[in-house]
């Protein structure tokens, strides 16, 4: 390498992967610090039943407000936390403070809800994931049937019977359980059959120019049409049009999340969206 490169090339590269380590190293310093110093805030994101014009839930979205760089998203830092095992406590604060925001509604008198949480790999794989969640459910008092657990193909990927147990142990629970990001894993249909899923959520590249891209709208078509034959629900991500809408109404899709209602926003904020009788 170092031969045929030459000198000047290697030293940049060795420049860089210093740089690299370091940045890293200091990106993983800060997540740890953010997680004792509480930098962490959930967003709400609206879910619409479209086809009866009614608010029917809220995805909880992770933020992490870094105290020298702002906002940071959590496409960045959650594949990092889950790599440095971090994801473990900033998991079970998501879990414990959507919950606990859910209930607050519920008490305040709110129509009820049910609230969403993303749920990471390695959070799924821990052994207590079910008494985690059951301890949780008990301390914040929130009906197991106001929460949804989203998953993804990967997570589901591991050894099939154990990925089945444990969904029907959350199942049993009463707790929802969906498929995010639907259409971009790898898992086949005859596997994604044999799980308890209740959902799945059509991944937002699909629905993207839904109008004008004839595969997307065929993919679409299809994914609404087999889960509504499974007697699964559906919901569309990413709707950002009326264009977009009016597609997924025609469709028959009954559920929908995106930019078109409202982007995440803070709990204080989301509660005008509660007070909104009319969404659409
Ligand atoms: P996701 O679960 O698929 O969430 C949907 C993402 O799409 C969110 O990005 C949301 O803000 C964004 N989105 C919603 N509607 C629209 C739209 O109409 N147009 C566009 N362009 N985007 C839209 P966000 O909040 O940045 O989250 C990104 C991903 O990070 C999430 O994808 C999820 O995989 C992960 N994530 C977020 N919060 C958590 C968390 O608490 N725990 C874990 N494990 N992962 C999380
Ligand atoms: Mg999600
Ligand atoms: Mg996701
Ligand atoms: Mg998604």
């Amino acid at each position: 390498m170092e031969k045929e490169n030459g000198e000047g090339m290697y030293t940049l590269q060795h420049e860089d992967f210093t740089m690299k380590a370091l940045k890293r190293l200091e990106f993983e310093h800060d997540l740890r610090k953010a997680v004792e110093q509480d930098e962490f805030e959930l967003f709400y994101q609206p879910q619409y039943d479209i086809q009866n014009n009614k608010l029917v839930g809220v995805e909880a979205l992770i933020r992490w407000f870094h105290p020298k760089h702002g906002m940071v998203s959590p496409a960045e830092f959650i594949p990092l936390a889950e790599e440095t095992g971090l994801i473990v406590p900033i998991g079970e604060w998501v879990l414990r403070t959507a919950c606990l925001q859910n209930k607050a509604w519920q008490t305040a008198g709110y129509e009820k809800l049910s609230v969403s949480v993303n749920l990471s790999l390695r959070q799924f794989q821990k052994h207590s994931l079910i008494g985690d969640i059951v301890k949780i459910l008990k301390e914040t008092g929130l009906d197991p049937s106001y929460l949804e657990l989203e998953i993804t193909e990967s997570m589901a990927m591991d050894n099939v019977e154990r990925v089945i147990n444990k969904l029907n142990e959350l199942k049993d629970l009463g707790i929802q359980i969906s498929m995010d990001d639907f259409g971009t894993g790898y898992s086949s249909l005859q596997y994604l059959r044999k799980l308890p899923l209740h959902k799945l959520k059509i991944d937002q590249s699909f629905i993207r120019g839904i109008n004008e891209d004839h595969d997307n709208a065929a993919i679409v078509t299809t994914i609404i049409a087999m889960a509504n034959h499974l007697r699964m629900e559906v919901v569309a991500e990413g709707v950002e049009t009326i264009q977009d809408l009016q597609f997924l109404l025609q469709q028959n899709c009954q559920h929908a999340q995106g930019y078109y209602f409202s982007k995440p926003l803070p709990a204080g904020q989301f509660e005008r969206i509660l007070l909104k009788k009319e969404p659409l």
